[in-house]
């Protein structure tokens, strides 16, 4: 059975899409962390980094990439972002799919910033 990346990669569930090529997708977290909150994801199932493989190093530096691409966009390079893989339940990842986390927008200053 498809996990719900896996859907929402294959549009059989709605997301706000922001990017999208071959291999990735980058849609808006149904339920923000931060004022700009984006899940940068492979197409490809990998249920997280646990399960990375050589052959993926491609896929992983254009993951950073887009993310670095988004915040410009967003325009939180300019106060600050963070990028994050949570791995594993002990960690807090819910879906296992790999997803990198992109978080920024806040306003209120230099501040540590958990998800
Ligand atoms: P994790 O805890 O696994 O690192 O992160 C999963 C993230 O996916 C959470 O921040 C959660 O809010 C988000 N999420 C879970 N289900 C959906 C969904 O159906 N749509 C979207 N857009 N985000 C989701
Ligand atoms: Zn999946």
């Amino acid at each position: 059975m498809e996990c719900i990346f896996c859907k929402i990669v294959n549009k059989k569930l709605p997301s706000e899409i922001v990017y999208e090529d071959d291999e990735i997708l980058a849609f808006k977290d149904i339920n923000p962390k931060a004022p700009v909150h984006i899940l940068i994801v492979p197409k490809k199932h990998i249920r997280s980094m646990n399960e990375l493989k050589k052959e993926d190093k491609d896929l992983i530096g254009s993951l950073f990439l887009i993310a670095k691409s988004m915040a410009e966009k967003t325009e939180i390079n300019k106060t600050g972002y963070k990028l994050c893989f949570n791995v594993g339940k002990g960690a807090g990842q819910m879906v296992d799919h790999l997803h990198l986390h992109l978080l920024g927008g806040w306003t209120e200053g230099i501040t540590k910033h958990n998800i």
